[in-house]
């Protein structure tokens, strides 16, 4: 057995033992994917479910350094859908059968904002005859607003860490109150107290970044007992402040092949959790998803909100799938699935195992 051979036998993996396999190149690569694919087989299985994804508004109240619709980017038109178009984009996900839908925007608090997503959570619970799933993604919140969007009929929330690296958090986001690592933090926690399936993740990259640092992240999401993760490559976006860094970073083949490194170490260290096929690996590679779904993700999020929005939520550059119609979207992933040898499962939530084995009086 090779050096990546023996690591791979072990049942308890090190740091140093991550390092070694999120930085792999070359043939060693290929043992660590093929060890994910198998962890999935057994775990997981074939089965990918569809999360349909509204990207309902892009307006934002924070100025995180590496996004595209920070709210200090006035190149970008900002928008915010009816509620009427965000529910027809429900029904849409409903009669397609995807099973799910994710909702997610830029991060408000207001009431009225608060109140709104309420209203929606219980329309589309309503429309749906209960059946379509609800993951949110809006950010930091107080415990009472997971509490109520929780009882309004939302189950899953996805809250990026991005880094788990503080000196790299600060680094990447302002240094004040409204960006602060310790209330990401807090609010992981809130989700996971008030009883949503929890989701998190980071983006692989990043200027200053190193193996280490990522290695810290999927022991940040084993110590935090995650339920899903949605990590991707970062890219950079022409309009921020971290695009000054371009320089020093890795080129994106390599941070395409990192990033499915990560999410096939992930599925070996955590094997029943919900892992996203992102689209950021799209925008790298036309392959990139397929990629991740054949190497230990299991979930893909086809973009439903309307194409005359789309365009308008770049949080980085080249994003894929901007113009296509919903149902065009669904035609090209189908196939895409498919051709990673995956089965698209409709119809159900797809929820994550991880959540049911660490709940297990559910
Ligand atoms: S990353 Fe999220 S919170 Fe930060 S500026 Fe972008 S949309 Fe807003």
């Amino acid at each position: 057995m090779n050096e990546i051979e023996i690591i791979l036998e072990k049942t308890t993996l090190s740091k140093d033992d991550l390092v070694t396999l999120i930085s792999l190149e070359g043939e060693n690569r290929n043992i660590l994917l093929k060890k994910a694919q198998l962890v999935a087989g057994k775990t997981i299985g074939n089965n990918v479910y569809y999360r349909g994804l509204v990207e309902f508004s892009n307006i934002c109240s924070k100025d995180c350094f590496y996004c595209g619709i920070r709210k200090s980017n006035k190149k970008t038109e900002r928008y915010n859908l009816s509620d009427s178009e965000i529910l027809d984009a429900a029904k849409f996900a409903y009669k397609s059968q995807y099973g799910s839908l994710v909702l997610q925007s830029g991060e408000q608090t207001n009431p009225a904002f608060i109140g709104r997503i309420g209203k929606l959570l219980k329309s589309i619970k309503s429309l749906s005859n209960g059946q379509l799933g609800i993951t949110i993604s809006l950010g930091e919140q107080t415990e009472d607003t997971y509490q109520y969007w929780y009882n309004c009929g939302a189950h899953r929330y996805l809250l990026r860490i991005e880094t788990s690296n503080k000196t790299l958090y600060n680094t990447i986001h302002p240094f004040d109150d409204n960006h602060s690592f310790e209330k990401r933090i807090s609010c992981l926690q809130s989700l996971q107290k008030v009883g949503y399936q929890t989701g998190t993740g980071v983006m692989i990259g990043l200027p200053f970044q190193t193996y280490e640092d990522l290695a810290d992240d999927l022991i940040f999401m084993k110590n935090f007992d995650v339920d899903m993760v949605g990590m991707g490559p970062y890219i950079e976006h022409e309009h921020t402040p971290l695009y000054k860094y371009k320089n020093k970073l890795w080129p994106l083949s390599r941070r395409l092949e990192v990033a499915i490194n990560m999410i096939a170490t992930l599925r070996i260290l955590m094997p029943n959790i919900n892992i996203v096929a992102s689209t950021a690996l799209q925008a790298i590679d036309p392959l990139g998803r397929e990629k991740a779904l054949k190497n230990g993700a299991n979930i893909i999020m086809p973009n439903i909100t309307p194409t005359n929005h789309r365009k308008d939520y770049l949080l980085y550059e080249n994003k894929p799938c901007i113009d296509e119609s919903a149902n065009d979207c669904t035609n090209c992933i189908n196939i895409r699935i498919e051709m990673a040898g995956k089965k698209v499962v409709l119809g159900q939530w797809g929820d994550s195992k991880h959540y049911f084995s660490r709940n297990k009086n559910l």
